[in-house]
């Protein structure tokens, strides 16, 4: 089921965890808990469905946004998009808070949900696209990192709604790419379900999860067993990164009957960074942030 933002209980105890293991982790687990917060604050708010109850089972070649935008009310936006900007800076302080304080004020005080509603726009390169048109100096990658991070998190909770709407349709069920059956996205990360082992991939954007293929690579759709493999570090086999040596794709995939607990993909996801560091080092790559398969 959809349920983002998760829920206080869930994120205190799933903090609680990862930082008995990685004290490093305190800061960012803080700044999460923080985040959903805000979200939470959003995510009560109702959004105008009527668009999306007319989208029937039979378009479900393509995600459930194609050719539609996420209605997203601009007030509700800018205020977000401020005060999410304020505690990245609070968290994570840099060189360059002068030119995230902008990003915030600017794009708080002019109406951008039309952009921002696109989901092919939420990527790392397209919102670089975007500052760039604005006048918004991101070149510098730790500035960008922090801008897409207030954007997708910013918008986050307006996604998930549509994404909880596209469940109630059976959507998932019916959806066989590697792609993200609601907005398109590839997969941030894979869990491997407690109870039979099947691969739930996750999206980062919208937060659907939905059942795919372990033996196809989610990214080119790749099924040659000989270039789909694993590897995990020594005592660590809950946590796996699963690579496809045709097209050098990696996902993050979490065994849960290994680990013992369910996760939050997204907290697991930032938790894990060792493990992207590692993929990378191997030679494969995520792409950039959200980038689109179709
Ligand atoms: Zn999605
Ligand atoms: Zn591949």
């Amino acid at each position: 089921m959809v349920l983002y933002p998760p829920t206080t209980e869930k994120v205190e105890r799933e903090a609680k965890s990862y930082v008995a293991t990685d004290k490093a982790l305190a800061q960012v687990m803080d700044f999460y808990a923080e985040a959903y917060n805000l979200q939470r604050k959003v995510a009560a708010e109702s959004s105008d469905m009527a668009e999306f109850s007319t989208i029937a089972h039979t378009e479900v070649e393509k995600p459930f946004l194609a050719g539609k935008a996420v209605p997203i009310d601009s007030s509700t936006l800018g205020e977000l998009l401020q005060k999410m900007v304020e505690i990245i800076e609070s968290y994570f302080p840099g060189e360059h808070k002068g030119v995230l304080s902008q990003l915030g004020a600017q794009l708080s005080a002019e109406d951008v949900s039309e952009f921002f509603g696109q989901a092919e726009k939420m990527s790392s390169v397209e919102i670089a696209k975007f500052l760039d048109d604005k006048g918004i100096d991101a070149e510098e990658k730790e500035v960008l990192d922090k801008a897409v991070l207030a954007i997708r998190m910013s918008v986050a909770p307006f996604y998930a709604k549509i994404a909880q709407a596209a469940e109630e349709k059976d959507w998932f069920k019916l959806w066989d790419k590697g792609s993200c059956p609601v907005c398109g996205e590839r997969p941030s990360m894979a869990v491997l379900r407690d109870e039979d082992g099947a691969r739930l991939l996750s999206c980062g954007l919208c937060h659907a999860s939905w059942e795919f293929s372990r033996s196809i690579c989610p990214s080119c759709l790749n099924d040659n067993q000989e270039q789909l493999k694993f590897f995990f570090l020594p005592q660590q086999e809950a946590r796996r990164v699963y690579v496809c040596d045709k097209c050098k794709y990696y996902t993050k995939t979490t065994v849960l009957k290994e680990l013992g607990k369910d996760v939050v993909p997204e907290l697991e996801n930032v938790s894990t960074y060792y493990l992207d560091i590692l993929a990378e080092e191997e030679g494969y790559g995520f792409f950039e942030m959200g980038k689109h398969v179709c």
